[in-house]
């Protein structure tokens, strides 16, 4: 029994990690550390990593602070090439990337292959954004004097991330910062801090100077507060779930920071009148249930007309009970654990709200023990198999709530309008899928949902290049990702010359 993923784990796990501040790998000014340990084998330890407070905070900031001024300056093809070579550096290290990833997170390693490219290639675009920093010359009332309109890079960001997707959203951050010219401190979930380490050390790597990003590692409770009431922090770009976005919101404002948010959804698949039903369920199952629906962007809830409701169902059923799942290393693995204990009960406590308000569970919702040979003598993860509900009601939680698991909730309605209004019934508004052969209710759904992204006939996967974000309680800010980026990672100024 060989995989490569574990050998690799058996020769790197254990080490102690610090924050990196001013270009220097330091421990926390407590000496604190916090023990790591694998999703898919709990008592696995990975590693041990700083428990910063607020002394390493305003350390990292003010090292933040310094670099600015001279990074503010720099040439878009200096900021450029190193983002291209850090690009470079996701790719050339991408199995140990993906097995840090995996290992810590519990995503199926070709997830975890899919979210290095995936980083690499939004590193890229950020690349070229450094080239495409625009501002504009306007008319002049004054012939003596010309108008410009021209903008300039922030300051020092906050990037503060979430555990679901430890590759790509700090480098969602980072690297738009570097490129537009901003500096960083980065926050990464306590979940998931190794993969953000690894980023660290392959922007180093790719020739960042000393100070332009920093990371401190630890609770969100002590490093998060201490970063987001920092006045030196010109903003924040968050991703996490709303009711934390709220309260960074409220911080910000009071000193008029600066704030990116990207939180929950409670995303909706509408089939309506389609006619190819098969295709619809794969692509719903997919977007599920990717990282075992661990995803702000996963499809929550299907809402069907009453024609097209039982076959849809059984379709949908059929492709959950075929999922394989799996821990990350093993061949064919489809669907991983929950990353930990915490979330697992947060979703079975939905499982039985649903089965309580009267939903009827159709599959799934248990814990299952997962056969695999690495698991012989270990205690595994939390395997919950996918969970289907019907019957389900636009009142019901598990119709409103974001559960950020391996739940999937059928409803139906009773024509088009209705489809629209249970859409839009919630205070999410991120992420929508629409299947439809009809191209006028295509383009009537992606004017009417209230939903930062419409996906017409596919699942709700995104591309490196498109702005991402979301409305209602989603987002807030800027989109990230694309262009849109500009918004939040530069200050316009208003410039007169004079001849
Ligand atoms: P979370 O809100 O619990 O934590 C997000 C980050 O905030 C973590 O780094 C956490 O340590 C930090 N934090 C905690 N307390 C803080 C404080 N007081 N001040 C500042 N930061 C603090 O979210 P999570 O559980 O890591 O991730 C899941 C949530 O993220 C879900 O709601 C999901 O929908 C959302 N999410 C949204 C997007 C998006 O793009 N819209 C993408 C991924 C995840």
């Amino acid at each position: 029994m060989t995989s490569k993923m574990r050998d690799w784990l058996d020769r790197n796990s254990g080490r102690t990690y610090g924050n990196y501040i001013d270009g220097e790998w330091i421990s926390s000014s407590s000496g604190a550390t916090s023990a790591l340990y694998e999703s898919a084998m709990p008592d696995r330890l990975l590693g041990q990593f700083a428990c910063s407070d607020q002394a390493d905070v305003d350390q990292a900031v003010a090292a933040a602070h310094h670099a600015f001024q001279t990074w503010r300056l720099a040439p878009p093809s200096e900021k450029a090439a190193i983002l291209y070579k850090f690009a470079d550096l996701l790719e050339h290290h991408r199995e140990e990337l993906a097995y840090i990833l995996s290992a810590e997170q519990g995503k199926v390693l070709t997830e975890s292959f899919a979210e290095v490219a995936r980083a690499a290639a939004e590193a890229r675009f950020a690349a070229g954004e450094a080239f495409r920093v625009e501002g504009v010359t306007l008319p002049s009332d004054n012939p003596l004097v010309r108008s410009e309109v021209v903008r300039y890079p922030l300051g020092v960001i906050a990037a503060i991330a979430p555990w679901n997707f430890p590759v790509v959203t700090p480098v969602r951050k980072l690297a738009p910062a570097i490129a537009y010219g901003c500096t960083a401190v980065l926050k990464p979930a306590s979940a998931t801090p190794w993969s953000a380490v690894r980023i660290i050390e392959l922007l180093a790597e790719a020739g960042l100077p000393k100070g332009v990003v920093n990371l401190v590692t630890g609770s969100g409770s002590q490093v998060g507060d201490a970063l987001t009431e920092h006045p030196l922090v010109q903003g924040i770009s968050f991703t996490g779930s709303t009711e934390l976005g709220l309260r960074i919101n409220q911080i910000a404002a009071a000193r008029l920071a600066r704030t990116q948010l990207e939180m929950g959804g409670k995303n909706a698949a509408l089939v309506l009148d389609y006619d190819n039903l098969p295709f619809a369920a794969d692509q719903i199952v997919n977007a599920a249930f990717a990282c075992t629906g661990q995803r702000c962007t996963a499809i929550s809830r299907v809402i069907v007309l009453p024609s097209q409701a039982e076959r849809l169902t059984e379709l949908i059923r059929e492709r959950m009970e075929a999922l394989r799942m799996a821990p990350a290393w093993a061949d064919g693995a489809q669907v991983g654990p929950v990353i930990n204990e915490r979330q697992f009960q947060t979703v079975n406590r939905y499982i039985e709200i649903g089965q309580q308000e009267g939903a009827d569970l159709l599959c799934g919702g248990e814990r299952i023990e997962v056969n695999d040979p690495y698991f012989a003598e270990e205690r595994q993860g939390y395997f919950l198999k996918p969970a289907l509900f019907a019957n389900v009601t636009k009142e019901m939680r598990i119709a409103q709530e974001e559960i950020f698991g391996p739940v999937l909730s059928i409803l139906v309605a009773e024509h088009t309008d209705e489809a629209l209004a249970i859409a839009n019934a919630t205070d999410y508004g991120l992420a929508a899928s629409v299947f439809t052969s009809s191209i006028r209710t295509a383009e009537r759904m992606a004017a009417e949902l209230d939903s930062g992204m419409v996906h017409i006939n596919h699942g709700t996967a995104s591309q490196a290049h498109v702005p991402f974000g979301g409305v209602k309680h989603s987002g807030f800010g800027a989109y990230s990702i694309g262009h849109t980026n500009q918004e939040f990672f530069t200050q316009v100024k208003a410039v007169y010359v004079g001849r």
